[in-house]
């Protein structure tokens, strides 16, 4: 890993406004990730490529990562910054929408980190449910998106990502399979880890 490039694709990327994970964020993530040393990890929302980047310093040896990006011009960069930064091996991009990518994936993760459209929150926890590993943990960024999920805020033009969110807490939280906890780091992070029966196709309805 290249650090000294990582640092200026962090630095280009908050010059442009492209909501990459805060740093307390990134913190939090990093002790699970050092934790699990996992193997496969899955990313929902790549934008320029800077949190697998910095995902990968925490694989096992062999391990990889796939990321999905719909947005053709920052999957593109995304590609440029994973080779510059010098981790090409470890990431793999799919670009396209998550909707339409992620009911085709097969194999098992250890880790899944959802940070993409919010009102597709409660679909791709369905999906992260049907492709965790058993002892696998499932970490959603921006889930109290800057208070409004919380706060009384019905009438927000964000309603639809609003209503989204609070149904992906309400079902990680409800899951008999899931031991979750959401932390106000950042933007709001659920960081929900499976229990032994976590292998199903579909999130239970209560
Ligand atoms: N994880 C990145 C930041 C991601 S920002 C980091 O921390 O560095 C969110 C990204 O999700 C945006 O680039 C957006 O284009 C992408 N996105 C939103 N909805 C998506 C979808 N349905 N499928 C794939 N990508 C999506
Ligand atoms: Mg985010």
């Amino acid at each position: 890993m290249n650090l000294e490039k990582l640092a200026e694709i962090k630095q280009k990327a908050l010059e442009q406004h492209i909501p990459i994970i805060m740093d307390d964020t990134l913190e939090v993530v990093a002790k699970i990730l050092l934790e699990k040393r996992p193997n496969r990890i899955l990313e929902i929302g790549t934008a320029v490529g800077y949190s697998a980047i910095c995902f990968s310093a925490y694989l096992n040896e062999n391990g990889k990562i796939d990321t999905i990006e719909r947005d053709e011009g920052r999957a593109r960069e995304a590609k440029e910054n994973i080779k510059k930064a010098e981790v090409e091996s470890k990431i793999n991009i799919y670009a396209g929408d998550a909707v339409e990518i992620l009911p085709t994936l097969q194999e098992k993760y250890d880790v899944i980190f959802i940070d993409a459209a919010k009102g597709k929150y409660p679909f791709f926890l369905k999906q992260a449910l049907r492709l965790i590993q058993k002892d696998g943990v499932i970490i959603a960024d921006n889930v109290l998106y800057k208070g409004y999920v919380m706060g009384d805020y019905n009438k927000h033009k964000q309603r639809t990502a609003v209503r989204n969110l609070r149904e992906y807490i309400a079902e990680v939280t409800n899951n008999t399979n899931l031991q979750t906890e959401i932390l106000e780091v950042g933007d709001g992070l659920a960081i929900s880890r499976c229990q032994l029966a976590c292998q199903f196709g579909d999130v239970p309805n209560n």
